[in-house]
């Protein structure tokens, strides 16, 4: 792992164009980034295809360097994931969100704003308390808020994460199981944490139409998914076929490039409102 979180890194600051200061590591450059606003969230819809409206959205974090360029989360999540930084930047971001989204968070309505968080945030009691302190102070129902924990880490202390995941959700937030599939934990997880979405990850979308095996961990996943009662997000649906399969699969709820990219804040405003008109 060291000599992989070695590369990682190395990848990162050479994306990152750390060459250029190589007085500044990459944790200073995230913490001097955090000072500067430098991180931003950007937005993509979360369709449901029977009324062809958004349900919701999913907020995908990038970083914006000085010289407007965009860097992807999967450059620098896994190192602030991996040095702590990352309860700092989700705060951040959850503080942004609710602000941003304010009037639309108060307003009578189920359109819910999903976000990411590490399997680590889930066993932590002061992330568990900033949360809820946040949307009581700014009177945001917690049905409006859900978090998305990828399937691809393993909790640490799931006896923790039970525990928290169980307070978040008396409290109201919903928890998705994202990555599903994929995953180190399978789905032994769901026997005793209450999740109530899958998201299914792109790798099983792709796989749909191809001879590829793994088309029928896609058809396990939602059968399994059936059973359990849970409901199941499509994620990175790109063509019409695929949107075709699903619906013979009775899966309605859809993310991706075919429906709409992840946005800025601005853009994604407008495209709510001429949702809800419509
Ligand atoms: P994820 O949670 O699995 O998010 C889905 C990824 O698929 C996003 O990549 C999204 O932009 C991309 N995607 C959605 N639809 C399509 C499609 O139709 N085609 C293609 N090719 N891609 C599609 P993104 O934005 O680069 O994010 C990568 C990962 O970074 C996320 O994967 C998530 O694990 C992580 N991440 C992003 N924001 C945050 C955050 O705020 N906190 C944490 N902890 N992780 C984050
Ligand atoms: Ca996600
Ligand atoms: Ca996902
Ligand atoms: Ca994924």
């Amino acid at each position: 792992t060291q000599l992989l979180l070695f590369f990682m890194l190395l990848s990162g600051c050479l994306l990152i164009g750390l060459y250029r200061t190589p007085e500044r590591t990459l944790k200073e450059m995230i913490t001097h980034g955090l000072l500067k606003k430098e991180f931003i969230p950007f937005y993509q819809p979360i369709i449901d295809t029977r009324s062809g409206k958004m349900t919701g959205c999913e907020v995908l974090i990038r970083w914006q360097r000085p010289d407007g360029e965009l860097i992807s989360p999967n450059q620098f999540i896994p190192i602030a994931e991996h040095n702590g930084q990352i309860k700092q930047l989700t705060v951040y971001l959850l503080e942004l969100i609710i602000d941003q989204f304010q009037d639309e968070l108060i307003a009578e309505s189920d359109f819910c704003v999903s976000m990411n968080v590490t399997p680590q945030q889930l066993e932590d009691d002061e992330f568990l308390a900033t949360t809820i302190n946040l949307l009581t102070q700014r009177k945001i129902p917690a049905h409006r808020l859900a978090f998305e924990v990828t399937e691809r880490i393993p909790f640490k202390n799931l006896a923790k994460a039970r525990s928290i995941i169980q307070q978040l959700s008396n409290f109201g937030i919903s928890i998705k199981l994202d990555d599903a599939g994929t995953g180190y934990g399978g789905f032994s997880y769901l026997q005793n944490l209450p999740i109530d979405t899958l998201k299914i990850d792109k790798m099983f979308i792709d796989t749909i139409g191809t001879n590829d095996l793994k088309s029928n961990i896609l058809d396990s996943i939602i059968l399994f998914a059936k059973h359990a009662g849970l409901k199941v997000i499509a994620e990175g649906v790109e063509t019409a076929d695929q949107v075709e399969y699903l619906h013979q699969r009775d899966i309605h709820l859809m993310q991706g490039f075919h429906f709409a990219k992840p946005m800025p804040f601005n853009e994604f405003h407008q495209y709510l409102q001429q949702d809800l008109r419509v």
